[in-house]
């Protein structure tokens, strides 16, 4: 039998509560699941590739068939490297979808039709959320203890004070 593999790329600056909906149900559609943090070179993140990839494996630990992972590069050379051959994405809106689509269509492209990119829907309940909302709203002290896990809340207000005190 074949096994079907997918990766979901992506910043995860930090995971929220919209990334680990999308990984659940992902993990429960294919036989392994590689969530693989990104290094985008055009984005300033908070935190490093390194913490990204330690919060996401503690937000996923009771999930055996998901492996987080990171990667420096496109993310279809990464799917070639481990034999997957469906990228995984989260769509919150229109706006997401023009953007997905044309990446979607890119990596197909590339791959010689190879790569597809699968899109899953958000839970209503986490439409608004972003990573950045997030870190907007912890960095005026709000309350995000329903956008993200205790520990990764934990260490962006650290991250905050500690800039605070600069
Ligand atoms: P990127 O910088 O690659 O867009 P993100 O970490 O912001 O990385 O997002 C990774 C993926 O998760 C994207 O497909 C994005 O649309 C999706 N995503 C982000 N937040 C949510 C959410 N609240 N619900 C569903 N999908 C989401």
């Amino acid at each position: 039998m074949k096994i079907q593999r997918a990766v979901y790329p992506g910043s995860f600056d930090p995971v929220t509560f919209g990334h680990l909906d999308i990984i659940k149900r992902a993990s429960e559609a294919f036989d392994e699941l590689y969530v693989c943090v990104l290094n985008n070179k055009e984005k300033t993140p908070l935190f490093s590739v390194d913490t990204r990839v330690k919060m996401l494996k503690e937000a996923t630990k009771d999930i055996p068939n998901v492996k987080i992972d990171s990667f420096s590069g496109l993310t279809i050379n990464y799917a070639r490297d481990k034999e997957i051959n469906i990228i995984v994405r989260g769509l919150r809106a229109i706006t997401d979808f023009e953007y997905e689509l044309q990446i979607a269509q890119t990596n197909r492209k590339f791959s010689n039709g190879t790569i597809d990119t699968v899109f899953l829907t958000t839970s209503l309940e986490y439409a608004y959320l972003s990573s950045s909302t997030v870190k907007e709203i912890a960095s005026f002290g709000g309350d995000i203890s329903e956008c993200v896990p205790p520990y990764v809340a934990k260490q962006i207000y650290e991250k905050f004070n500690a800039s605070k005190g600069e």
